[in-house]
């Protein structure tokens, strides 16, 4: 299976060099070097993966993530930055990136990070044909198939991350995660130090889903441990 993938970065040596290591691995690479034409090209045609710098000229690269991410289809972005404070990483993650790379970055490690994601992006495949099965649990009604989720009957719009997170929580209600088993689970693989991003999107999902979210009864804290989705929750179906 051919693998497509776009390159949005403006620094066009670092983005040609990466095409290069991409083509001899078989991989299809277009190439944007601004914000605009990257949204138009991400838009005119379906990738795999998108490669996406952070400081781009006109549109950023955040607002390029939040306008693909407003898109229902779904494509994994890999953030590239310069900017290595942890607010960046956090807001880049939070904005429905898959995963970020600072620069500078090794080739090598670019590469093992593509195939993570598109390892992940195979088992998410698999299990979502092998279990597309819509799950109900407490008034929160989630659906593999077509990524819709409803809470007492109303739609709510989840980044692919609260997606995942949520959908793991529901098919293994009252078992408690740590907050590194979530990130190995829905990152796929362990951020060092980065814990927080985990509480930052159990925030947002509580935010979402719990009808007080100050009290939390869907989404519990285990403390000591982490988290886990209220097995009470699943016993009273709504
Ligand atoms: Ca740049």
């Amino acid at each position: 299976m051919t693998r497509s993938i776009l390159i949005i970065e403006d620094e066009q040596e670092v983005a040609k060099l990466v095409a290069r290591h991409l083509r001899e691995l078989s991989y299809v690479v277009r190439l944007a070097f601004d914000g605009e034409s990257g949204l138009r090209e991400a838009q005119a045609e379906i990738y795999d993966l998108i490669l996406l710098d952070l400081m781009l000229p006109g549109v950023d690269g955040l607002e390029v993530c939040r306008r693909l991410r407003a898109k229902s289809q779904y494509t994994p972005i890999l953030m590239l930055t310069a900017r290595s404070s942890e607010v960046e990483r956090i807001v880049g993650l939070e904005m429905g990136a898959d995963d970020y790379l600072i620069k500078p970055f090794s080739i090598a490690e670019l590469l093992a990070r593509i195939k993570a994601i598109f390892r992940r992006m195979d088992a998410m495949a698999s299990s979502t044909q092998s279990d597309a099965t819509a799950l109900a649990i407490a008034g929160i009604r989630i659906d593999p198939a077509t990524r819709e989720v409803t809470v007492r009957g109303c739609n709510v719009s989840l980044t692919g991350k609260e997606f995942e997170l949520l959908l793991h929580f529901m098919r293994n209600p009252g078992r408690a995660y740590s907050r590194a088993q979530l990130l190995d689970m829905v990152w796929g693989y362990s951020h060092e130090g980065y814990e927080h991003a985990v509480n930052c999107h159990i925030n947002r999902l509580r935010a979402k889903i719990e009808q007080d979210h100050s009290r939390p009864k869907l989404l519990l804290t285990v403390w000591g441990v982490g988290y886990k989705f209220s097995a009470n929750g699943a016993d009273h179906k709504g």
